[in-house]
Parts: structure tokens; C-alpha cells; sequence
């Protein structure tokens, strides 16, 4: 099997671009086929169909738009078997992770459904005599998505459905590495009455990812990757005049007190640290155990725990990828910290080729050590051990990564006490993954975010819209 992934511009799939990528099934360790890179000149055309769609669709009735995009939302339902297996053929998590994760983006779709009531504004009667006061949200124009390789459906729906429910038109630049489910998506988005040019999709690298963020016609960039890129994105953006959101990396902790259900804990933080072979930017990776009688307890229940997770792991998204994570557990191993359970040594036999790699746990990991102040995205579990919960989030406050953090505690007060106290965007209380729901705004702190306005829920409305305040005086009229 063999295929070249094409772009999707003005209602068309298009195959072009004279650099081409090569496409894997991480499961296989197999090249399954190619994309294309778009070119300055593809990028024009690209611009130009989002360009010119966007006075018309701007132009209509959020209740149209919404309309649509409720008959969008009912064929995504209907497609998502099928995507799910797209998602799982080119980046390799579990068929039901990959459902899960289109279900997370669908979410975010049956919110932008209800856009008519969220661009109300807002209206302050008789501020004066015969004055009211009133604020409209407007479109910005052309917007672009970029997005990173490990939830490729989930995070394009994250940003297009709200950009386009608020009359904006979309570029979406998926990553390289899993390129196809995004053309799915627009295909089924013109099916569900999408018109032309309102959503497109470029498929590139970082030389798309330049021509599309320095364009004059492009108005806004939403960006989610890797810090060092998500920060250079921002930047080059902000410096060309466009509204910018670029989210980055992450190291995420969970505090476990003495309190806590420890097989809870124990049974989160499996699923949490190795699900989608730790691939994703919400995964706990450092368990910060407040005592050691916690730290030994939570090693005996996770060890087993970890045996199991080991024969249904997800292999990791490239041989590169499999060797740079390799390289953090040899690393882990000469700055001193105790390997309990090693992944280099895990690969499922019948997958010999596939870029497979079991769950690893490092003890005694302090926080001078690379492997704990760095982003390792894959199987790699450290722990900590403070000794109360002050060094705790004194520990986690200190980090420069600030995506989500997590506490586990049969204490009301402590737990209240973490949310209030802790530098971090989203908290988890006895919750290890705590992605909002998508009527809250998701986004972290520190390093983990270049802006000041989240992803989806009201912050995206902010984001994607332009306010205008009107102030307005009708007086009876004096007849001279
Ligand atoms: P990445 O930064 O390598 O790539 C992200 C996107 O940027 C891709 O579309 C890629 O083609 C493009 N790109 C790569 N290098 C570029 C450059 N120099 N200039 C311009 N564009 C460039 O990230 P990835 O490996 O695809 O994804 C993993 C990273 O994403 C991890 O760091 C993870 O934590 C992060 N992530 C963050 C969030 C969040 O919401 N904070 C969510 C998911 C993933």
C-alpha cells in the first residue's frame, strides 16, 4: 500500500508540492506513503481561496453557521470508525484511544454549535440620557491552524469549528508525520455544507509553516507543538501583525499524599503516564510522592499495573522519536536516578519492526536532573520523593513547564490549597488527565504557552473575534 496525501484548498483535494515527506505506520515501522510539501506559490492559492470565501461567509447568520455545523457534528458521529482508523494507521495509538480523541474534539464541535448564544455580547442600557452601550464580536479574517503530530484530529477541532462558527475562514497545517485524518475532516466539513474556501488544508513543513505565518492576508495563527517552535511561531506572528496563541511543551506532576486512595493513584497514573505511549502533552510524567512510605506503596501497585499496560502499549510516532527517548532513559540511568522497571527491554515480539517501547520508572529522580527539568514525550515515568506538601508545590512552581498538574488527597482542605497555590494552567483534584471540559478554555502556563488567551471555550471566542463597542444615543427629535 502506497498513497500521496494531498492539500485541500477552495473545496478540492489537490496533489502538489515537489518535496515530498514520507509517511509511517508506527505499528509496522513500515513507509505507507508520502505528502507533499506546499510551496510559496501553493500557499497563495491557499490564502486566496480562505481570502475570498471569507465575505461571504462572514456575511451570514451565526444561526447558519451553526446550522451547518450541527449537520457537520452528525457526520462526524457517523464517520468517526473510519477516522479512527485513519488516525491509528499513521501515528499508532490504540483504535480506542484514537476514538476517544476524536469523541474530544467532537466535543469541542458541539460547542462551536452553540455559537448564536455565545456572540451575544454584551449591552449596558441608558448609560446616559437615551444612551446604551453595546459590544459586537466580528470575524478577523483568514486563520491559521498548526498543529503537532499527536492527537491529529482532535486538535484541528479544537481550533477550525469555533474559528469558522465566528465567520472566520481556516488554513489548517497538520503535522507531516500523521497528515490524513485533516483531510477527512474538510472533506466531510464541504459534505456537511461548508463552503469552498472556508476550510482548507495545506500539508508542509516549517517552510510552509513560515510562508503562512509571515503572509500579509493571514490574520491570526493558532499554534500547538513543542516550546522552542511554539515560541519562534509566536513571535515571528506577533512581529508580522497577527493575532497569535502558541501552546508548547510539558512536564506534568501529580502530588500523592499520604491520604490518597493509593489504587486509585496508582491505577490513574499508569493510564495517564504510558496511554498513547506518553505522547501527550497532558500525560503525568513526574509523581511527586509526599513520603516515602507513599513513593515504595505506589511502586509495589504500579509495577504490576505497568506488566499489564506493557502488552497493549502504543508504539512511539518515529524511529527518531524511539531513539531520543532511549537516550533519556540511558541518561536518566548515568545522572544517577533508580531504573524500577526499564522499556527498553519491552517490545512486543510479533511487531518486531514497529517502533514499540515499554513503560520505564525512575526512582529518586531530583529536580537538577535533565531528565526531570526536560520534555521526554514517551513512555517515562519519575518520581520525586518531599517530604510534606509545601516542598511539593515549591517543586512544581519552580519547573518551567506549566501545562496541567494533578494531586491525589482525601483532604478537602489540602486539595483546595494545591488548586489555590500551584503555577499551572489546568488542575486536577483525584483527576489525572484534567483537560477541560470545552465550556472552560484549555491552556497552560510558563513555558507551556506563548499568549494569554487559551484554546476552545469562551477564551477561543476571544480569540477568534474581533470587539467593537458601540455607543449610541437616540433622543427625541426637537421639531424646529
Ligand atoms: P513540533 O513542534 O515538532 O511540530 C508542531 C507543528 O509545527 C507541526 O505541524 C510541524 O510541522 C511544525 N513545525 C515543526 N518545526 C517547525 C519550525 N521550526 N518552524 C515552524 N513550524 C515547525 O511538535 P510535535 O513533535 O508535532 O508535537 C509534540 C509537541 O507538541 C510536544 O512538545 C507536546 O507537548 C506538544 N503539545 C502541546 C499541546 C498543548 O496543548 N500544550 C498539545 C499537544 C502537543
Amino acid at each position: 500500500m502506497s498513497y500521496e496525501v494531498p492539500h485541500f484548498i477552495n473545496g478540492k483535494t489537490l496533489i502538489s508540492g515537489s518535496k515530498k515527506l514520507d509517511v509511517y505506520n508506527p505499528a509496522q515501522g513500515e513507509k505507507i506513503g508520502v505528502v507533499g510539501v506546499a510551496d510559496q506559490a501553493i500557499v497563495e492559492q491557499a490564502v486566496l481561496a480562505a481570502k475570498t470565501a471569507f465575505g461571504a461567509w462572514s456575511a451570514t447568520t451565526a444561526q447558519q453557521r451553526a446550522k451547518i455545523l450541527f449537520r457537520y457534528k452528525a457526520l462526524l458521529d457517523q464517520h468517526l470508525p473510519d477516522i479512527a482508523k485513519l488516525l491509528t494507521l499513521e501515528h499508532g495509538k490504540t483504535l480506542t484511544e484514537a476514538t476517544g480523541s476524536i469523541q474530544r474534539g467532537i466535543d469541542v464541535l458541539e460547542f462551536a454549535c452553540g455559537m448564536p448564544s455565545h456572540l451575544k455580547g454584551e449591552f449596558a442600557e441608558e448609560v446616559s440620557q437615551g444612551m446604551d452601550c453595546y459590544s459586537m464580536h466580528q470575524p478577523l479574517g483568514v486563520c491559521v491552524g498548526i498543529t503537532p503530530f499527536n492527537f491529529p484530529a482532535m486538535i484541528p477541532l479544537w481550533m477550525f469549528p469555533i474559528a469558522i462558527a465566528c465567520g472566520n475562514t481556516f488554513i489548517i497545517k497538520p503535522s507531516e508525520k500523521d497528515p490524513s485524518c485533516v483531510i477527512k475532516l474538510a472533506e466531510l466539513a464541504k459534505e456537511a455544507g461548508v463552503p469552498d474556501g472556508v476550510v482548507n488544508v495545506l500539508q508542509g513543513d516549517k517552510d510552509t509553516v513560515q510562508a503562512l505565518i509571515t503572509h500579509p492576508d493571514v490574520n491570526a495563527v493558532s499554534f500547538v507543538g513543542s516550546s522552542a517552535v511554539a515560541k519562534q511561531v509566536y513571535q515571528t506572528s506577533i512581529l508580522h501583525g497577527k493575532r497569535a496563541q502558541a501552546f508548547g511543551g510539558a512536564k506534568n506532576h501529580c502530588v500523592v499524599m499520604p491520604d490518597a486512595d493509593l489504587d486509585q493513584a496508582a491505577n490513574d497514573l499508569v493510564l495517564s503516564a504510558y496511554g498513547s505511549a506518553g505522547e501527550r502533552c497532558m500525560a503525568i510524567s513526574v509523581v511527586v510522592a509526599v513520603g516515602d512510605d507513599v513513593a515504595d506503596a505506589l511502586i509495589k501497585k504500579m509495577q504490576t499495573k505497568i506488566e499489564k499496560f506493557n502488552l497493549d502499549m502504543s508504539p512511539l510516532i518515529t524511529a527518531e522519536h524511539w531513539q531520543r527517548v532511549k537516550s533519556y532513559v540511558e541518561l536518566g540511568i548515568k545522572e544517577g536516578a533508580s531504573l524500577i522497571m526499564n522499556g527498553l527491554e519491552t517490545k512486543p515480539s510479533a511487531q518486531a519492526n514497529g517502533f514499540y517501547m515499554g513503560c520505564s520508572l525512575f526512582d529518586h529522580v531530583k529536580p537538577t536532573m535533565r531528565v526531570y527539568q526536560e520534555e521526554i514525550f514517551g513512555p517515562v515515568l519519575c518520581i520525586i520523593r518531599v517530604p510534606d506538601l509545601a516542598a511539593a508545590i515549591q517543586c512544581i512552581n519552580t519547573h518551567s513547564y506549566a501545562n496541567g498538574t494533578a494531586i491525589y488527597t482525601a483532604s478537602g482542605y489540602h486539595a483546595r490549597h494545591f488548586a489555590e497555590k500551584i503555577q499551572v494552567g489546568m488542575v486536577g483534584i483525584n483527576v489525572s488527565v484534567p483537560v477541560p471540559v470545552p465550556q472552560h478554555s484549555f491552556g497552560g502556563w510558563k513555558q507551556s504557552i506563548f499568549a494569554d488567551i487559551g484554546m476552545f471555550g469562551p477564551e477561543a471566542i476571544r480569540f477568534y473575534t474581533k470587539l467593537k463597542t458601540v455607543t449610541a444615543r437616540w433622543l427625541k427629535r426637537t421639531t424646529s
